[in-house]
């Protein structure tokens, strides 16, 4: 196992502050993703491996580069759990597979089925941590809201996840691995090619996907393999707080759907309520919106704004907010501030979105109101957490 770092230390408090740059833009510290060996089997992990690097195992095992397709088609378009299934494979390949590699998901410790059919896993990792991810039916769709990290760095004022610091980044294979589990769950093995239940992922779940950017790109890169899990990148959405320099990157590498947590139309209370503007403010953060390869009217940038009582909601919030989306390929989803224990926020009474949400859309912005969902089982956007602290160190 490797060594855990001691407590957050005075760089990464520092970050937390606002105050510092990361060390770096993708991965906070590498320390601080587990290896992909299961110490307690010394399995090596599959899932999570891109094809490049499963044909490199797969030729180090002096099998050719077919045989690492067959695997990949087994593992990603039929969701087979154990070597044993994968007939189309020799018996001997099989044993020689078996021995050596792990299919293993992450371990649904939970799982909670709100009154409105939305559903919640709790997810725990081979380390013992956990994270949470959320299946929200709707109508012939399905968003599956996964976590790509444990905790949070952020510290958004209104959202739950904030109130765990950040424990480690989650691994390709373990973003993987909830979609994975989700699939298995609903039992949507082979990939479906129509009637879907999970047509969509949003990489909205706990912690700052951009943060953790190298291994949510791998993660994006194998769900959208044709032969395998197979959701277009149209599909796909990446929520970010504002990590400017990844944003461009992320369009041009992924090219999948970007939302933003714009959450506030001044620097002033954007920098309290989301302290990430203290690095990035908003006009950089909409300069890099409006240089987001493939943004366009037919693919909008979502505007994620949050509805709190009195912070945020007037109608000169709402002019301002039309002013500043001004020539962007934008639509913004006001979301009806989601409570938790201990927050200091209300919601915005309806009669004051609607107000507010009016003066948008006469504007001719393309608004719509989310409709919270599973708040009984604490689903909903900015409710999740999970208790997974960060360990000490053993002397
Ligand atoms: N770190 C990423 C993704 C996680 S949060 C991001 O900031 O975008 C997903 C969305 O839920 C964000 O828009 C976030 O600001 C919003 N959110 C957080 N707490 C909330 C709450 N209590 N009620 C409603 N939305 C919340």
């Amino acid at each position: 196992m490797p060594q855990r770092k001691a407590e957050t230390g005075p760089a990464e408090k520092a970050l937390i502050a606002g105050v510092a740059k990361p060390r770096s833009h993708t991965n906070l510290d590498p320390m601080d993703s587990p290896a992909t060996i299961d110490a307690a089997t010394e399995l090596k992990a599959l899932i999570g491996l891109g094809r490049d690097e499963l044909e490199a195992e797969i030729a180090g095992l002096g099998e050719p580069a077919f045989r690492a397709r067959q695997l990949w088609h087994w593992i990603y378009h039929r969701g087979a759990r154990s070597f044993e299934e994968m007939t189309t494979l020799s018996k001997s390949f099989r044993a020689k597979l078996a021995g050596r590699y792990s299919l293993a998901r992450p371990e649904a410790t939970r799982d909670l089925i709100s009154t409105d059919g939305t559903r919640k896993w709790l997810m725990r990792f081979a380390d013992g941590q956990e994270a949470e991810t959320v299946l929200i039916p709707e109508g012939d769709r399905g968003a599956l809201c996964i976590s790509a990290q444990v905790g949070c760095t952020l510290n958004c004022t209104f959202c739950y996840t904030g109130t765990q610091s950040l424990v480690r980044n989650l691994t390709a294979g373990e973003i993987v691995g909830q979609i994975m589990l989700a699939r298995d769950a609903v039992g949507e093995w082979p990939s479906p090619t129509h009637e879907r239940q999970i047509t969509n992922i949003v990489l909205m779940g706990m912690g700052e996907p951009l943060l953790n950017y190298d291994n949510v790109a791998r993660a994006v890169k194998i769900a959208l393999d044709g032969d395998g899990i197979a959701i277009s990148r149209r599909r796909i959405t990446l929520s970010t707080a504002g990590v400017v320099p990844m944003i461009k990157r992320c369009g041009a590498e992924l090219g999948v759907n970007l939302a933003i947590s714009l959450h506030a139309v001044t620097d002033e209370l954007r920098d309290k309520i989301v302290p990430l503007n203290r690095k990035y403010p908003i006009a950089e953060l909409l300069a890099a919106c409006r240089a987001y390869p493939g943004a366009s009217s037919a693919r909008r940038i979502t505007f994620e704004y949050i509805m709190l009582d009195g912070v945020n909601d007037s109608d000169t919030d709402a002019k301002a907010l039309v002013k500043l989306l001004e020539g962007l390929p934008a639509k913004v989803n006001l979301i009806p501030f989601n409570p938790w224990p201990g927050a200091l926020y209300a919601c915005s009474p309806p009669e004051r979105i609607d107000a507010f949400i009016k003066i948008l859309q006469n504007a001719g912005l393309v608004a719509i109101t989310r409709t919270p969902r599973g708040r009984d089982i604490m689903a909903a956007c900015g409710q999740l957490r999970s208790e997974s602290i960060k360990q000490r160190r053993f002397k």
